[in-house]
């Protein structure tokens, strides 16, 4: 069924009413079936909802062994291009009823930077690191922080124009790319960060083998992640926790296997000031290909939407 925004009369902020004005026609894009599970491979899935919080038709489901969540279909790697070029910005901005881009996002970036700055600090004094790679670093307020904060010199990969133009002002070597397409050759980075992506990235496991390859044997990386049980707990609604933007839902437990599958220990787990975001400082280890939540964790997850769907807010 396509996209059918409801009635003005049941729009009081105005907020269907302005993604309606965008006219992004998500049913029409092109989409794919994920077939196996991006942590486990499993092909057993659960349905958990079938609209996202923009209205758009785009069902989340969840991996019944694994408790990863993510869109399911979802837009291919082109469509997805085409959303970042040109919808993404608008269409948050239209749903939260402000202006937010390439310029506006900094200060938000700013602060974030800061807080977690002094997260990382602990474990980059005397780790002798000279370069990062910030991976999805959009306009490179982050990586400039950092840069700054520990002396490094900040690489940024962003596929959005815009937004590495602004990271290159900040005096950072930018890369125009996806990580996945993108040819380092023999280069290693000392310290790599994925700041804020890791949720809008379409293959997380093949992406963390990546940067596994890429980080110096005494690295660190610094990734975090939109806590979907934090989201659906501030909103108490699972359908506004998801969102066509974010191909996946990660929670403590998926993001940890996923981390040690592709061969890292986490030194440490911080929840970030917003209360939504978790970060992890990590470092290359063995990697533990069978690693998954436990089953509890998994069984404990569904009870929990499927308390959220059916009882009243507390
Ligand atoms: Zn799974």
């Amino acid at each position: 069924m396509p996209h059918d925004p409801r009635p003005a009369t049941h729009d009081p902020d105005g907020r269907q009413t302005r993604i309606a004005a965008l006219g992004y026609d998500y049913a029409a894009q092109p989409r794919e079936e994920v077939a196996a599970c991006n942590l486990c491979g499993s092909s057993q899935f659960v349905v958990l909802t079938t609209r996202d919080r923009y209205g758009y038709p785009a069902q989340a489901h969840a991996c019944e062994r694994c408790g990863l969540v993510f869109i399911n279909p979802r837009m291919t790697a082109q469509a997805y291009e085409r959303f970042y070029d040109g919808v993404y910005r608008p269409l948050v901005s239209a749903f939260h009823g402000r202006l937010i881009d390439a310029t506006t996002i900094q200060d938000e970036q700013r602060t974030y930077a800061a807080e977690r700055a002094e997260f990382i600090r602990p474990f980059v004094g005397g780790a002798a690191l000279k370069t990062m790679l910030d991976i999805g670093g959009s306009t490179g307020v982050v990586a400039a922080h950092f840069a700054e904060a520990f002396g490094l010199q900040g690489t940024v990969i962003d596929p959005a124009p815009l937004e590495v133009e602004q990271a290159r002002r900040l005096g950072l070597e930018t890369i125009t790319g996806l990580i996945e397409g993108h040819d380092f050759g023999r280069r290693r980075f000392d310290s790599v960060i994925i700041c804020q992506t890791v949720d809008h990235l379409l293959d997380v496991a093949g992406t963390l083998d990546r940067v596994r390859d890429l980080i110096a044997d005494q690295g660190l990386l610094f990734i975090d992640i939109v806590d979907f049980r934090a989201a659906y707990l501030r909103n108490w609604s699972v359908e506004d926790a998801v969102k066509i933007d974010h191909p996946y839902y990660l929670t403590q437990p998926t993001m940890t296997a996923f981390l040690e599958r592709s061969g890292f220990e986490v030194l440490r787990t911080g929840f970030a000031a917003d209360h939504l975001h978790v970060s992890y400082i990590c470092r290359p280890a063995e990697p533990e290909r069978d690693a998954l939540p436990a089953p509890e964790q998994v069984q404990s997850l569904f009870r929990e939407i499927r308390f959220v769907q059916n009882t009243p807010r507390p």
